[in-house]
């Protein structure tokens, strides 16, 4: 009954005054988790409860009553929230963090002994705005990504805050998809009412991207009166930024992050490389997810964090510019070419803290005394380096633009280094990061705290003198301060008023005294404490200042440290798979001698075999090489490999293969025949036709087109028919470089046709009746698919087999007599019949034989049935 009434009165009075502040704090937030912060931990509750509880597997509670229903909760504790934090993150939401504003005291000075704590929400956290190491990758970039459109034109704004990158480009709105793909955003951003949106990206009110609003807060914010000096921005991209720098600003409740002026990327500065070409050249990132069994996994031989950002940007983003090129390329050759000094680079460069990311922090607001100590000891190792490289008579260009920027820091990194301890902590409460010698006032606090310690020291003796009890000690807690302990058959004669202790406290075991004098030393001790203590953070928050005056610098030197980790390490990666240096020309040229397929090739090496290196020859003479040969024969290896040479030399690195001379590559595409795509919700061939159309719609006589048994996933009369209209066009229209791969064997006669086409194959043989792949590529087109033999391969059963040779005999016999391809199929036997008969003659010839209705035959006919049953009688020998 009691509590019955309770409940009607709590439901009548409404939500407690906490639940108010809780609900007021979540309406300005909706759409994230709501981190409300009470005592020792962050509660969510209602629907953030039940969704964060699931994430994180962590046990739903209830407290009180909402509108007479229990309110769901559950809790992680604030000391360890950043691991949760990540988890919810990963998880694809986003947190609010309502903190405490004022301290409980506070809170009581200000209204009394019921007052509620000031709340608000401090931060909210999202994949895009992070800038916690705990929470990053030290070795991906973490790119919030806004996207607008105005007049026709596609803006794109890109910011990693935990560097401050930050970069502006505008493109044709149909490359939406592309250049989503090549940055691979954490997050993305984009107007409300914009249609094209991909279905993962954050709906923002229209208003944040105006561009005239943003011009004004970039001038602001780099402190210019014109943003001509960074590019010449255009409208559209001048919406994104807006609308990213209004995200980031509630983000950061009105605090920007670090944000680099902008950098301008013109997408004719890059390869163009579209969703599909990356996923299924599987650049950055293996078909199953994650960079092992990347491109990138296999060449990263980086030794920081940087230097893996900055590789990774590379290879999604190659060049296109040859000068820009070669300036890479020169420096890779210096480390390539001279081992000694790429082996000292690379050891120096992996002691290297992530000075880019402590920058990121110390900016946010989020810095600690660790990140000031990884920037005196980066600036410094900065210096280092640039007097060892300095030393090179000649050094080349992109060398002597680097160099400069690793020094000027000389002022910064002697002041840190005098300001710090060896080893400052990442916790400010206890202080002690400020090193002795700097601040004579704190020293002095010190020296104080130190003379009261070993006061109370001596005290301890002298009570224990005084008292006879050698176990009574002197001991510190938050709650009581420094005070007498003793153990309870001890405390008696303490309690008289006259042996000049007062009573504390009595627990179980032990009572606690405290005494004038003590009292006096510990406030001298406390008080000094207090005074050093906020005499440290004073300092923090001026170190941090000194370093935050020299940022742009300091990025500056970040960046041109991670060049060298990347030029560093494709040298070592060159040097240790025997890998040469590329020429690029400006003429659609593809001459590539022996090259080898990275990721293949190690897998094929691990198993103990060896990969069998081919030669690629692309000219306007011969731009279309039609790709014949058995499954398995290594076709897709050899049209991917020519692919990724292409795309590694224009990054900057060294390829492997014998010799390389490419014409610069503008677009890339590569497609293969249905993939499955079934995550994008259409059916495999629809996908296939819907990437076949983009390239033939996009490709230039500059680019580089990778087709893999294109026109698979449909009847083979259609399949067929798209796959030679698609050559057709390929070779008349598009005038790109390509190579096809395809089991269509009548696809060679183009070759009759078609001028620039010229037809190849991967070798196989037959011996003994198995099939050996030699996956070596050899002019003009394969002799047969070799589809049974490889089936035998891969174990089918016997039976199955032969019913499949039996089919085939009928089916070309069929084509052969009446030339319709199912014309075979009218009279053939029983399944159970076959393999009866099978078993008994197992001969395909006199199949063949049987079927030929000689009446019916043209002369030509009759000459490919003679080759078709010499085929036959050499295929019966072998077995
Ligand atoms: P399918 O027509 O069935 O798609 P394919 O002709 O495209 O087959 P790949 O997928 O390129 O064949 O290669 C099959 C396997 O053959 C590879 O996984 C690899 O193990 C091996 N292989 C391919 N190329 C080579 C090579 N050049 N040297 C050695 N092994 C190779």
């Amino acid at each position: 009954m009691a509590t019955q009434a309770k409940k009607k009165r709590a439901a009548k009075s409404g939500p407690t005054p906490m639940m108010t502040q809780y609900l007021a704090l979540k309406e300005t937030v909706p759409d994230c988790l709501l981190f409300y912060r009470m005592g020792d931990f962050f509660e969510l509750f209602f629907d953030d409860a039940k969704a964060a509880a699931a994430t994180l597997d962590i046990a739903l509670t209830a407290r009180g009553e909402h509108d007479g229903a229990p309110i769901p909760m559950c809790g992680v504790p604030a000391h360890s929230h950043e691991a949760y934090l990540a988890r919810l993150i990963k998880a694809g939401h986003r947190v609010a963090i309502a903190d405490q504003t004022e301290t409980p005291e506070q809170a009581k000075k200000r209204a009394g002994s019921k007052a509620l704590v000031e709340r608000a929400v401090v931060r909210v956290v999202t994949a895009g705005t992070l800038t916690e190491e705990t929470l990053l990758d030290a070795r991906a970039e973490n790119w919030l990504v806004a996207i607008a459109v105005t007049g026709g034109t596609l803006g794109i704004a890109a910011a990693d805050i935990s560097t401050g990158r930050f970069a502006l480009s505008a493109a044709d709105p149909a490359m939406l998809d592309a250049e989503l793909a090549r940055l691979g955003a954490a997050e993305l951003i984009a107007p409300e009412g914009f249609v094209a949106a991909p279905s993962h990206a954050q709906l923002c009110a229209k208003g944040d991207f105006s561009s005239i609003a943003a011009e004004k807060r970039l001038k602001q914010l780099f402190g210019v009166a014109t943003l001509d000096g960074f590019g010449d921005f255009d409208r559209a991209e001048l919406a994104a930024a807006g609308g990213l720098l209004a995200y980031l600003e509630t983000a950061g409740q009105g605090a920007l992050p670090f944000l680099q002026p902008p950098a301008r990327h013109r997408s004719d500065d890059h390869m163009l490389i579209d969703a599909a070409t990356r996923e299924s050249l599987e650049l950055t990132e293996a078909v199953g997810g994650g960079r092992k069994g990347s491109l990138l996994g296999c060449i990263d031989q980086t030794v920081t964090g940087a230097g893996a950002r900055l590789l990774a940007a590379d290879i999604a983003a190659p060049l296109t510019d040859i000068p820009a090129i070669g300036a890479r390329l020169d420096l890779v050759q210096l480390f390539a070419d001279d081992a000694g000094l790429r082996e000292t680079l690379r050891g120096q460069l992996k002691a290297l803290p992530d000075i880019g990311r402590a920058l990121g922090r110390l900016v946010a607001g989020r810095g600690t005394p660790r990140d000031l100590g990884l920037m005196r000891d980066g600036l410094g190792a900065a210096r280092t380096l640039n007097i060892s490289l300095a030393k090179r008579a000649d050094p080349p260009a992109l060398l002597a633009a680097l160099l400069p920027k690793l020094t000027g820091h000389g002022a910064l990194t002697d002041h840190l280094a005098r300001a710090l301890v060896p080893e400052p902590p990442i916790d400010t409460s206890k202080g002690g990061f400020i090193a002795e010698g700097y601040d004579a006032a704190l020293d002095d606090l010190r020296e104080t705290a130190g003379a009261g310690r070993r006061a109370i020291a001596a005290l301890e003796a002298r009570y224990r003198e005084a008292t006879g009890i050698a176990t009574l000690k002197v001991k510190h807690n938050n709650v009581l301060g420094y005070h007498i302990e003793v153990p309870t058959r001890h405390a008696d004669p303490l309690m008289n008023a006259e042996s000049g202790f007062t009573h504390r406290q009595t627990l179980a075991g032990v009572v606690r005294f405290n005494a004038p004098d003590l009292h006096e030393e510990a406030q001298r001790v406390t008080q000094a404490g207090a005074h050093a203590l906020a005499a440290e953070a004073a300092h923090l928050e001026e170190l941090t200042e000194t370093v935050l005056v020299d940022r742009d610098r300091i990025a500056a030197t970040a960046d041109a440290l991670a060049r060298l980790d990347v030029a560093s390490a494709l040298a070592e990666q060159a040097a240790v798979s025997g890998w040469v240096r590329p020429t690029l020309a400006d003429h659609p040229c593809f001459e590539v001698e022996a090259g080898r397929h990275p990721v293949v090739e190690r897998a094929v090496e691990q198993q103990g075999e060896r990969f069998v290196a081919n030669d690629c020859g692309l000219s306007p003479e011969e731009r279309l090489w039609l790709v014949t040969g058995p499954n398995m024969g290594g076709k897709s290896t050899f049209l991917r490999q020519n692919a990724l040479i292409a795309v590694l030399a224009q990054a900057g690195s060294y390829v492997p293969a014998a010799s390389a001379e490419l014409g610069i590559v503008d677009k890339l595409f590569s497609r293969v025949g249905a993939s499955d795509n079934l995550a994008r919700g259409r059916s495999t061939f629809m996908v296939e036709m819907v990437e076949t159309a983009a390239i033939l719609s996009q490709a230039t006589a500059n680019s580089l087109v990778i087709l893999d048994e294109v026109g698979r996933g449909t009847s083979t009369y259609d399949g067929l028919a798209i796959a030679w209209a698609v050559v057709e066009a390929v070779h008349d229209v598009n005038q790109c470089r390509c190579l096809f791969a395809t089991h269509y064997h009548e696809l060679t006669r183009l070759a009759e046709r078609l001028d620039a086409l010229s037809l190849h194959h991967v070798r196989a043989r037959e011996w003994k009746g198995d099939l050996v792949l030699l996956h070596e590529l050899a002019d003009g087109p394969a002799d047969r698919s070799y589809g049974l033999a490889v089936a035998k391969l891969a174990g089918l059963p016997k039976e199955t087999v032969a019913r499949a040779r039996s089919v085939l005999a009928k089916l070309e016999a069929g084509r052969a007599a009446t030339g319709g391809l199912a014309a075979g199929l009218d009279d053939l036997p029983l399944f159970t019949a076959d393999i009866a008969q099978e078993e008994e003659s197992s001969d395909p010839l006199r199949d063949a034989l049987e079927a030929i209705h000689a009446d019916d035959l043209t002369p030509r006919d009759a000459l490919e049935l003679v080759y078709r049953l010499k085929r036959l009688a050499d295929e019966g020998d072998g077995a």
